[in-house]
């Protein structure tokens, strides 16, 4: 089945549903909240009954987009997402591939007994985690696929400017504005095509990149100065962030959104990685240039994965003392 076939019966099955659900991945970004959001607003014109789920909360530098003050977030609300699935007959699961990153809401997905979709741009997606997987790695984003799924179901008239709102937001995180994953024409042609659908482009790119707080801005001054450590000899860098680092500037969910790709802006080097100490574990940020695989990096070393220039893992185990020597060692693997 190709995308387009593969959109008509995700279309079927959603006219079809009397409930639908729609879930994204743990410390949902732009992208998971823009691709479940812009699918939320559209089923929202079409008339269909949708709730959106997120296993845990939004960053507030998101939570102005169209349908987040909607959301149910498992980690608060349990019971009442428990209710949700109970009732559903058709579950969305959109920008993850694998079961795992809902974290905590995992035996709920996988004990969901009705339909299941995945749409998701993540490389080597769980085909057996639903009925319908549209995969596609070659977009920007969810949102972009997202887009091209909704406008091939026959929805175009519905992608109203709340739900383009979305769909560009998502695009524009998952991009860095356009700077990686962006050379294909056929992106343009989303973002002309949201623009055209009357969204304020300039108070998105305010509200999103443009309000930082000043905790957030410090904090990544701090890093840049402080905890920034290059390795030359395999073109690489890496930050680590302690929870007392992250209290002493007053850390907010999202405010290290980003932090990772500062270093790949220093000429020669091709791998960043950030280390986190948040909610009793470490979890990994990896970005690259070009051949460099930091999905393999992540699915080898720190339980995790993603794409081939962008993926992220997590450790138990909270020793940063480690697990800096373990990406020390594993460089030369990779670089
Ligand atoms: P970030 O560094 O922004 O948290 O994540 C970058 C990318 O890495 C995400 O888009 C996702 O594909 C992947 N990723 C992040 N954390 C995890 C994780 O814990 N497990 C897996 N499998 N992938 C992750
Ligand atoms: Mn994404």
């Amino acid at each position: 089945m190709n995308q387009a076939q593969q959109a008509q019966h995700f279309s079927e099955k959603a006219l079809a549903a009397n409930h639908i659900l729609i879930v994204a991945h743990q410390n949902p970004d732009g992208d998971a909240l823009g691709a479940s959001l812009g699918l939320y607003n559209v089923l929202q014109n079409l008339h269909k009954s949708v709730t959106v789920i997120m296993p845990n909360e939004t960053p507030s530098f998101l939570a102005w987009m169209p349908g987040a003050d909607r959301i149910i977030n498992y980690k608060e609300h349990p019971g009442q997402v428990q209710t949700a699935f109970d009732d559903a007959d058709l579950l969305v699961m959109v920008d993850f591939n694998c079961s795992g990153r809902v974290k905590e809401m995992e035996q709920l997905l996988l004990s969901f007994a009705k339909q299941r979709v995945i749409i998701d741009h993540h490389p080597y997606p769980d085909t057996q985690l639903a009925q319908l997987v549209i995969s596609n790695i070659e977009v920007s984003s969810s949102c972009e696929l997202m887009y091209d799924v909704m406008s091939a179901a026959g929805w175009s008239a519905a992608i109203d400017r709340h739900a383009a709102t979305c769909l560009y937001t998502g695009i524009m995180t998952d991009t860095g504005m356009l700077n990686h994953n962006s050379s294909r024409p056929e992106t343009y042609h989303v973002v002309a095509n949201l623009l055209g659908r009357n969204i304020d482009k300039d108070e998105i790119h305010k509200l999103v990149f443009h309000s930082n707080s000043v905790n957030r801005m410090r904090l990544l001054g701090y890093c840049l100065s402080q905890k920034m450590v290059l390795i030359p000899q395999h073109q690489a860098a890496y930050i680590t962030l302690t929870a007392q680092e992250l209290n002493d500037f007053n850390y907010q969910p999202g405010d290290t959104e980003g932090f990772v790709n500062y270093p790949l802006g220093i000429e020669g080097i091709n791998i960043s990685a950030l280390f986190i100490e948040r909610d009793n574990q470490i979890k990994v940020s990896l970005r690259s240039r070009g051949e460099v695989a930091v999905n393999k990096m992540s699915e080898k070393y720190f339980n995790g994965g993603g794409h081939h220039n962008a993926a992220g893992g997590e450790w138990s185990r909270i020793d940063m003392d480690a697990i800096v020597e373990t990406y020390r060692t594993a460089l030369p693997e990779f670089v």
